[in-house]
């Protein structure tokens, strides 16, 4: 082989590399990746801090908090998200990190911001200190939001020495106290969701005879000052306590 045609042998084995790299991974992970899979079914964007639920369905972290504050069922399958724990996916957040970066690269800036909100979101809405006396946001069992008082705290007597709350809240009985885990997804900052006139409260008195037993949880549309949705629940506080 002389001079010349080395040069040409290596020339078309190079193409030859690149055409097989071509071929596989690159593409490959083309198949694999389809920019649906990473938008989120509620907000329609790239999913931004991505939340798992037990059905296996996985939405934005702050669009699932606020569809819970109106919905029982997950979106797509209807499964009762409210029982479910919550899982975070770190990782499939840094696929679609890579993803964006590597097919949309026009649309990472957009994505960056949304990420720079749900920190902002999440840090407004933690619990920064915790004191006897001290009024913080707590979500009752029907996942309405009230004010409540932190009376003490507790330490479990067990192994694991979890430190309980013992907290007193007017919701939908004003005789109210409960003892919840220090670090459950019942606390919010005082105000973060209490502040809202656009999710569910409580309203105690219905002008309704025929509902006198039942609470009505209503829910303030913020454009129009109008109620536009209602949820009445059986009133059993009297019974209980
Ligand atoms: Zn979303
Ligand atoms: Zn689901």
């Amino acid at each position: 082989m002389n001079k010349q045609q080395k040069k040409i042998q290596k020339q078309n084995d190079k193409l030859k590399i690149e055409k097989q790299d071509n071929d596989s991974p690159q593409n490959i992970e083309d198949l694999i990746h389809d920019k649906n899979d990473f938008i989120c079914p509620i907000c329609l964007n790239y999913i931004v801090a991505a939340v798992s639920l037990k059905c296996g369905h996985t939405f934005c972290e702050i669009c699932l908090h606020e569809y819970l504050l109106y919905f029982k069922g997950c979106h797509i399958c209807n499964d009762n998200m409210r029982k479910s724990k919550f899982a975070y996916c770190y990782l499939l957040d840094q696929m679609i990190h890579e993803f964006i970066k590597s097919h949309h690269p026009e649309e990472l800036k957009t994505y960056e911001m949304a990420k720079i909100n749900n920190k902002e979101w999440r840090k407004k809405k933690q619990v920064s200190s915790i004191d006897v006396g001290q009024q913080i946001d707590v979500r009752d069992p029907n996942f309405v939001w009230n004010v409540g008082t932190i009376k003490r705290l507790k330490i479990s007597q067990e192994a694991s020495k979890i430190k309980y709350l013992v907290i007193h809240y007017e919701g939908k009985s004003d005789k109210h106290d409960e003892e919840i885990a220090e670090n459950s997804p019942r606390f919010a900052a005082l105000g973060f969701y209490t502040s809202r006139n656009d999710i569910p409260k409580y309203y105690k008195q219905t002008k309704n005879p025929f509902l006198k037993n039942l609470l009505c949880i209503e829910c303030m549309d913020p454009n129009d000052n109008q109620f536009n949705q209602q949820f009445f629940i059986e009133d059993n506080s009297s019974e209980s306590e």
